[in-house]
């Protein structure tokens, strides 16, 4: 192709929100063999939300999300935004013992009076997080985990028997389940829906017409994330991949010299868009995300993945 040819092409893709960093970028994306996509927030719209509320102790629910709430308020990951969300909303419009003496306005600033005082926060990356519920007595700090069971066997903490049958029920109709333990005994599980971008069963079935393979990739547990892809279409799954692993999931692919492209839109994503041929970003996604791209898809519509190997196989293969 010629160098206005380029040029059009680049001009072509930002009218359809497609950026593409670089010549080098569109050349490469007519080669490619295998598209990795991200499940949440690529695949998934990324606007989880609360489906299910179970305590497994006497403990009243409004407590039992106040101390979920709690914890997540610290976290920038969705699910935790979907169960601060859900608590806030339960405490100020659905609880009727609370609603009463509630202010009406400035909701944002008033959830954070109403949950408990954390210390020593931390995210786990791939698991969920860990906090400390302050007491009221100086020095009576209870602790608390809530993410995954990878997190629950490392924190010691057993899961019975019908919390297990409670979470394959949840994951088996697509859904995450989240545990929530607190001063050492699980206490309840909360249910997460995500539900697929409009298109991306149809974008699926486009690429598998044009030759390209796609995979799908995640941190989520393997029944979630299997009943996810049989619902878009994607028999290749790859799921319980902690974030450093997504980049290794990539380089499996690259191993025979297929050209891989790679879909996401966390942070945890950027290693694998920078280990692909091609990384794209959606415009929604993390800053840190779009810069390790090659392809911004600004319009975050998974359709613009099959515009720009388009425009790639338009531009390049008649030269040839
Ligand atoms: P993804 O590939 O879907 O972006 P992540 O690596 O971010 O997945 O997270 C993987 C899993 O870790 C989640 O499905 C969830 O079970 C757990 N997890 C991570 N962060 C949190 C959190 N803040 N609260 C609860 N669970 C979490
Ligand atoms: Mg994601």
């Amino acid at each position: 192709a010629t160098p206005t040819a380029v040029m059009v092409a680049t001009g072509v893709g930002a009218n359809n929100g497609v950026l593409i960093k670089g010549g080098d970028a569109l050349e490469r994306a007519q080669k490619v063999k295998y598209v990795i996509f991200d499940k949440t927030g690529t695949l998934t719209q990324g606007k989880a939300t609360v489906t299910t509320v179970k305590v497994f102790t006497g403990m009243d629910r409004g407590e039992f999300l106040k101390l979920v709430a709690s914890a997540e308020a610290s976290s920038e990951h969705p699910l935790a935004k979907a169960i601060v969300q859900y608590a806030r909303h339960f405490h100020f419009f659905d609880d009727p013992s609370v609603t009463n003496d509630a202010p009406n306005n400035n909701k944002e600033t008033t959830i954070s009076e109403w949950l408990f005082d954390v210390s020593e926060f931390s995210a786990l990356p791939g698991r969920g997080i860990q906090c400390f519920i302050d007491g009221k007595l100086i020095l009576v700090l209870y602790p608390q985990q809530v993410g995954n069971r990878k997190l629950m066997t490392e924190s010691g903490i057993d899961i019975p028997t019908h919390v297990e049958n409670f979470l394959v029920e949840l994951e088996e109709s697509a859904k995450t389940g989240i545990l929530v333990a607190y001063e050492g005994n699980l206490i309840g599980v909360l249910g997460v829906a995500d539900p697929l971008k409009r298109e991306a069963a149809i974008v699926i079935e486009g690429l598998r017409k044009m030759g390209v393979i796609p995979v799908m990739v995640t941190g989520d547990n393997w029944r979630t994330a299997q009943a996810v892809a049989k619902e878009v279409g994607i028999p290749d799954v790859r799921a319980e991949v902690m974030p450093a692993g997504k980049a290794d999931v990539i380089r499996s692919f690259q191993k025979d010299g297929s050209t891989v492209a790679m879909v996401g839109d966390g942070i945890n994503d950027s290693p694998a868009l920078a280990a692909a041929d091609i990384g794209m970003a959606i415009g929604a996604g993390t800053d840190i995300a779009i810069e390790a791209a090659d392809y911004v898809l600004m319009r975050n519509n998974l359709e613009d993945v099959i515009t720009a190997i388009d425009l790639s196989r338009k531009t390049f293969s008649r030269i040839r």
